[in-house]
């Protein structure tokens, strides 16, 4: 039997970033990837002109310091995004479009609510240790509560509650109605504690070369090191000589196993010899699902006409639009949308979107001269999009979250606070580190 002193189980952003330490450290690795090519939710394709177009994971912010130190290492560059563009955002709202960066439906006193609930959001946010959220002595009342309950609590408004609603349709998050309050003051825990998500924080660079570039150079580095199109069948947990079963039936051994897969394909994993704890934990976790839509143009016209392609979108499949780079238009179709998306016929799904796009950034929107719809929600080796969390889901996850039980380890962004590639990169690279303390 093939034997190694690890193996890691996916080619993502994390399980690339775990094995390249490992290797650089002398370790003997082997990463098994199911799909023919490295990057899992990072994913980009070059158009006929040149262009390259991100159909994954694209954007990240100021507090990602380690996804930021390994572009660094892998001697890439990090370039402004559309926050820092200037021009007025765009509206598609239930009655009429409207242009300009405030939110239209809001008067003075709705914004001063929302200044005050705001302000009550970062407190609560203060007291919830990001590593550990269970430890907050309110932690399960907090994880029972929705955020839009939380909010109406406060005395936030109707007019409060939809900006908030709206934002999450924006990043394909699920309804605020569902969402743990307990995971979102977690999450804005660790992006320090500033408020409602704030695309300063969360959201203002991005790789030059191209977000996927980054899981292709460590690809590179890593060379045979992966293997491709090797799905795995099952993990077997043995103490000194553990496997893994490719679904050809394949078997590999190694001393130590690490899953970097992301939550729903890892539910397909048959896991032997870890905890019932550990595998409840793991397997309670659930992901958002999400559609990306990008849509190519010449130039980014809508520039022209004082915009800056972001758009907040309400009525639509679509749940919003921003640049991803010059003429490239990116936009996620939200969970709660996905069924009149995968209720539209497939070959009028193009027609339908671009209809959308014109809504809001004009006529010149249907003059794309290329496409993208990717299709992560159903991808068999994806099963998602970013990390979700429903009332109740912190506390039913448990402590065990984003640990270990050696030699079993495991690690992606689905194990951090709150998926992105922030997470991704943070939890292989301490995965790494944890590996090779103790051996
Ligand atoms: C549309 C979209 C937009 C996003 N936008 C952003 C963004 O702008 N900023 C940001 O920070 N994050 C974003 N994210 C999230 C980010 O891309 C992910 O959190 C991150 O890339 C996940 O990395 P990972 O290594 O944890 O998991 P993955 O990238 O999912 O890697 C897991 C790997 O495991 C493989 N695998 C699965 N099953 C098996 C099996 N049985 N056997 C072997 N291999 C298997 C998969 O093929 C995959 O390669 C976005 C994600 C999507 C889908």
């Amino acid at each position: 039997m093939e034997n190694h002193d690890v193996i890691v189980i996916g080619a993502g952003l994390a399980g690339l970033s775990a094995a390249r330490d490992l290797a650089a450290a002398g370790t003997d690795v082997l990463v098994i990837e199911a799909r023919a090519r490295p990057g899992g939710r990072v994913e980009q394709t070059r158009t006929p002109d040149g262009r390259l177009v991100q159909l994954g994971g694209e954007i990240i912010g100021s507090f990602h310091t380690a996804y930021k130190q390994l572009v660094t290492e892998l001697g890439l560059t990090l370039c402004p995004t559309f926050v820092a563009s200037s021009g007025e955002t765009t509206w598609s709202l239930t009655d009429g479009t409207y242009l300009g960066d405030d939110l239209p439906w809001m008067n003075s006193a709705d914004r001063r609510i929302y200044d005050t609930v705001e302000k009550q959001f970062s407190a609560l946010t203060a007291t919830v240790d990001p590593e550990d959220p269970w430890a907050h002595p309110d932690a399960e009342r907090l994880d029972s509560l929705s955020v839009g309950a939380w909010i109406r609590d406060q005395g936030g408004s109707p007019a409060v509650v939809r900006a908030l609603d709206l934002s999450a349709k924006a990043l394909a998050d699920d309804s605020i109605e569902r969402s743990s309050l307990l995971a979102y003051l977690r999450k804005e825990s660790a992006a320090g504690a500033d408020g409602f998500y704030n695309y300063e924080a969360w959201e203002n660079e991005r790789v030059l070369e191209g977000s996927a570039t980054v899981a292709l150079r460590m690809a590179d580095q890593l060379g045979d090191r992966i293997r491709y199109s090797s799905p795995v069948a099952e993990i077997r947990i043995q103490g000194t000589t553990n496997t893994v079963r490719l679904t050809t039936g394949e078997v590999i051994g190694a001393a130590a196993i690490v899953s970097a897969l992301p939550v729903g394909p890892l539910r397909d994993v048959r896991i032997v010899g870890v905890s019932d704890e550990r595998l409840a934990s793991l397997h309670r976790q659930r992901n958002a699902l999400t559609v990306k839509v990008a849509a190519m143009y010449e130039e980014s016209f809508w520039e022209n006409e004082g915009r800056n392609g972001t758009s907040y979108m309400e009525r639509t499949i679509l749940g919003g639009t921003w640049t991803q780079s010059d003429g490239v238009l990116s936009g996620l179709i939200p969970p709660s949308s996905l069924g009149e998306y995968f209720a539209t016929p497939a070959h009028r799904r193009e027609a339908e979107l671009t209809e959308e796009l014109v809504t809001v950034l004009g006529p010149p929107a249907a003059q794309h001269s290329r496409f993208y719809l990717r299709n992560w929600a159903t991808d068999p080796w994806t099963q998602g999009y970013a990390t979700g969390w429903r009332t109740g889901d912190v506390m039913a996850v448990g402590p065990l979250h984003g640990t270990h039980e050696p030699p079993f380890y495991v690690c992606g962004s689905d194990q951090w606070v709150c998926g992105y590639m922030e997470g991704a990169v943070r939890t292989g690279r301490n995965t790494a580190a944890t590996i090779l303390q103790s051996s």
